[in-house]
């Protein structure tokens, strides 16, 4: 299956299971903002308790053998306005744009591709310039485009089947931009030139909507953090090495929102800084790329899907010293990667930007070494929504031989559901069997009753919500008090004796 119908099944599974809706769908959708729905909303919670379970509750062991120590912060979305302006959100967090005069689009410069298209003008040979939105359909579409931009030119399009790989739009001097035909253009020339544009979404905050009440939704949930990194350290015990950990929601007024919530304008963030000592810095960095690499592993994800990025040195934020990136293989981004996590090295940057200018200091004094400093942060920054995508990429699983072929293979501790109970059928004492497990279960796991459809149809519905476990009360049951146990994954059943399967489960779920 190519990869582009890989991702068209699980964007429809999406929707048909209630893991994700299009935002506002009942009103046509809105770019770039999705919904979670009942099982989507379970698999997110799954994941964002699982990190702050590996984050706060339960922290690595560092190498000196002892847990570090990680506390939690919940900030607000909207900061004071200065903020942004000491973390250089104000001025820096912007997407070089591009607009279209005539189709009135607007396209992020460095996405756009060129594709020269040969073509003839009376027995002439010229080349039309059209720039498409980079995509794996990207040259297809221009192909087809060109015939109909051709011939408006008057000349028609000269036969190929493939072309030379595209140059990217800013790669292209002044003069050359001027003559490309825009993603929907008819006529070329009417891209403006690459400018600047801001990322935050902006509101206001009080009665009048005046400049001295505008405010940001927050692009990153790590500045929250920065904030109170003071109020954490008079109000609880932590020392230096430690970190601080926040999970919610970010805001991007994303220009090509775009790849389902891959790149969405609202999402959720889950991120941490790391504070430790400048000599220590690197060690930690070193030390927190492989711990979160090492936990999406543990989360069912394939070592061979997950690859380190290191920034290349003129790839990095002027403070930072290292800075890589956990990329996972993505649909639509194979052969290639895109970014999961990105860890930084980040200096001492934030807080020193911060205490310039609140004018409060943010030193960190060492008792031991007798010593004030500005703490250096390493910062592993992962996206929950970008998650929730990953996983249901990584478990999706077509499987032709199985008479329903739609799995979705998630780790057990995943799994919005971990166990479907049926009874074979809904009669002959089999229901009330079934439904008592059932109710004792459903106090420990996420179960799901159901007495209805055949039992392949039953079974086909949890393996597409992922559900890993399916129990079975049938007519042996009242002979032998035993049930049987099917697993998503084999397909393979096995009998367990009833009051066995809370164990059963205990022993696959919990740990
Ligand atoms: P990208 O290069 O993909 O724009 P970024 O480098 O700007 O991402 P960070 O600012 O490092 O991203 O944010 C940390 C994480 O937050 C990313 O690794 C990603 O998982 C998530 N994230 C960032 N932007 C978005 C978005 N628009 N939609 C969904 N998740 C996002």
């Amino acid at each position: 299956m190519s990869s582009s119908s890989v991702m068209q099944k699980i964007v429809a599974l999406s929707k048909r299971r209630g893991f994700v809706f299009q935002a506002s769908e009942l009103y046509g959708g809105l770019n770039g903002f999705w919904d979670y729905g009942p099982l989507g909303v379970l698999l997110k919670n799954n994941i964002r308790d699982a990190w702050w379970r590996a984050m706060v509750l339960s922290p690595p062991i560092g190498p000196d053998g002892n847990p570090l120590s990680i506390v939690g912060l919940d900030t607000a979305i909207i900061q004071h306005p200065q903020t942004w302006v000491a973390s250089g959100h104000a001025q820096g967090f912007s997407d070089p744009m591009v607009d279209c005069h005539e189709s009135k689009g607007r396209y992020r410069a460095d996405q756009l591709v060129v594709f020269d298209v040969p073509a003839e003008k009376g027995g002439e040979k010229i080349t039309l310039r059209i720039a498409a939105v980079a995509a794996d359909d990207a040259e297809e579409s221009v192909l087809k485009r060109a015939q109909k931009l051709a011939r408006a030119a008057g000349g028609r399009p000269a036969k190929v089947d493939k072309l030379d790989p595209p140059v990217v739009y800013t790669a292209l001097n002044a003069e050359e931009q001027k003559i490309v035909y825009g993603p929907d253009a008819s006529a070329p020339g009417t891209l403006t030139e690459p400018r600047q544009f801001n990322l935050m979404f902006e509101s206001y905050a009080g009665a009048l909507k005046d400049e001295s009440n505008k405010v940001y939704l927050r692009p990153e949930t790590a500045q929250g953090i920065f904030l109170d990194f003071k109020n954490v350290l008079d109000s609880s015990r932590v020392k230096v090495p430690f970190g601080i950990a926040q999970i919610g929601k970010s805001f991007r007024n994303e220009v090509n929102p775009r790849n389902f919530v891959f790149r969405s304008r609202e999402f959720e963030q889950m991120e941490m800084e790391f504070f430790c000592s400048p000599e220590d810095s690197r060690k930690w960095y070193e030390f927190w790329v492989q711990a979160r690499l090492d936990w999406w592993l543990g989360l069912g994800v394939k070592k061979e899907s997950l690859k380190i990025r290191h920034h290349d040195a003129d790839e990095l934020a002027f403070y930072s010293t290292a800075t890589a990136d956990i990329e996972y293989a993505y649909p639509f981004t194979a052969p290639d990667y895109g970014e999961l996590e990105g860890v930084a090295h980040r200096g001492a940057y934030d807080l020193t930007q911060h205490q310039n200018h609140s004018k409060t200091k943010l030193e960190y004094f060492d008792q031991e070494k007798n010593l004030r400093y500005i703490p250096h942060v390493i910062e592993p920054a992962a996206g929950l929504t970008r998650a929730l995508l990953v996983l249901l990429c990584e478990a999706y699983t077509f499987d032709e031989k199985r008479a329903s072929p739609e799995i979705l293979n998630l780790h057990p501790k995943m799994a919005p559901i971990k166990a479907g109970i049926f009874p074979l059928v809904d009669k002959d004492g089999m229901p009330e069997t079934a439904h008592a497990l059932y109710m004792d279960l459903r106090k420990k796991y996420v179960c799901q009753y159901d007495a209805k459809q055949a039992i392949g149809k039953r079974y086909a519905r949890m393996d597409e919500a992922g559900t890993p476990y399916c129990v079975t009360v049938d007519g042996e049951t009242a002979k032998d008090q035993t049930v049987t146990v099917r697993d998503r994954t084999t397909g393979n059943q096995e009998r367990v004796s009833l009051d066995a399967v809370p164990r059963f489960l205990a022993e696959r779920l919990d740990s």
